[in-house]
């Protein structure tokens, strides 16, 4: 048995929505991972499963590791089919926003998600969840959105109409959010629910296989070169790796071809903190990706110099500037968090 983590009167709330609703639209956070997509689809296969017109919407494109999840062709890319995206939204009945706790983590769908008289809820685990949705289901204790989409259809009443698609997209989301079930991953709930899962039929191994398994030549001789290239700061607990724009056209780098590599530091004996810098090929800015181990609070030290935010683990931000800045000011920033960055823990 589940505990009742969702709150009955939000159940209750989400439900007579639902009942009414004949169109809803999901969307999901910018630069989307597995569990953006792991939750939204797992919640768009319910929503077909009872009949309604729904939509999945996201900012841009995803990476390909993600593309064999059922139902991953009919999700819109707002940066390529905005007009029909801006109809969906401003149409629709209910908005559920997946994944994300403030409104500019879906760049410019925001703008159509708040001028739309849609009902909004919010079902997320980040922390500090802004005011922009009627129902507002956030918990950051759970370790991915995709196990609270799993919570939320079981509590309506519907896990018998979970199909095997969907519960394959759920599974997805928990498994990338936990990194293949190696970090916030010790709440024995987690394995009822995967258990559960199994029922449908999903093929858990052929999963993992999929996502992690299925890299190019050219990403794996990349990760060899950022790794040669890696600065480790013993004295901080720390480590740092980076990727220019010259340097990920020599590898025919292609947008998701350096996902996952920021955890391969943390491998390291004694490093609890890694840093990956890259410089990224839209915006004029460097992607500041934060993970850590034990208890060191990569959000605070993101928030504090990086402009962004996070989990305590894992979190992320932006930096305007070139890379050698970039390196400095993380060079500041374990600085000035040295003392946490040998704090036992
Ligand atoms: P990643 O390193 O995979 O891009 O991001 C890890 C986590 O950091 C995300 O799940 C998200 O919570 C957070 N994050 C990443 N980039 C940003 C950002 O620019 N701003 C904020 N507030 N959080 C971010
Ligand atoms: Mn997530």
């Amino acid at each position: 048995m589940l505990t009742k983590v969702i709150e009955q009167s939000k159940i209750d709330h989400f439900a007579k929505w639902f009942e009414r609703a004949e169109k809803i639209v999901i969307v999901s956070h910018v630069g989307p991972d597995g569990d953006a997509i792991g939750s939204s689809l797992g919640l768009w296969h319910f929503f077909n499963s009872q009949d309604k017109i729904a939509n999945v919407i996201v900012p841009n494109a995803f990476p390909d590791f993600l593309k064999w999840m059922p139902g991953s062709k009919d999700v819109l890319l707002y940066d390529h089919y905005k007009e029909f995206a801006d109809q969906l939204i401003a149409e629709a009945d209910v908005i559920c926003c997946l994944d994300f706790n403030a409104i500019h983590r879906i760049d410019a769908v925001g703008e159509a998600v708040l001028a739309s008289p849609a009902r909004k809820i919010l079902i997320d685990h980040h922390l500090h969840p802004e005011d922009f949705c009627k129902i507002i289901i956030s918990h950051p204790e759970i370790s991915s959105t995709s196990e609270l989409v799993f919570r939320l259809i079981c509590r309506m009443g519907y896990f018998s109409d979970i199909s095997k698609e969907g519960a394959e997209c759920i599974y997805t989301g928990m498994m990338t959010d936990t990194g293949g079930f190696t970090y916030n991953s010790n709440n024995r709930e987690i394995y009822f629910i995967i258990s559960e899962l199994l029922s449908k039929g999903i093929d858990k191994d052929a999963i993992y296989r999929k996502v992690y398994n299925t890299y190019s030549e050219s990403r794996l001789r990349l990760m060899g070169y950022v790794l040669s290239q890696m600065k480790v700061y013993p004295d901080y607990h720390a480590a740092l790796i980076s990727l220019t724009k010259n340097e990920q056209g020599k590898f025919d780098y292609v947008r998701g071809d350096s996902e996952g590599f920021v955890n391969i530091p943390l491998s390291i004996k004694g490093v609890v903190f890694s840093c990956f810098l890259r410089e990224d090929t839209e915006k004029p800015m460097i992607k500041v990706s934060l993970r850590s181990v034990g208890t060191f609070p990569c959000n605070q030290l993101a928030s504090e110099f990086f402009n962004g935010g996070g989990h305590l683990n894992a979190s992320g931000g932006e930096f305007y500037g070139t890379m050698e800045e970039a390196k400095a000011v993380l060079e500041q920033a374990l600085e000035k968090f040295k003392p946490l960055l040998n704090a036992k823990g």
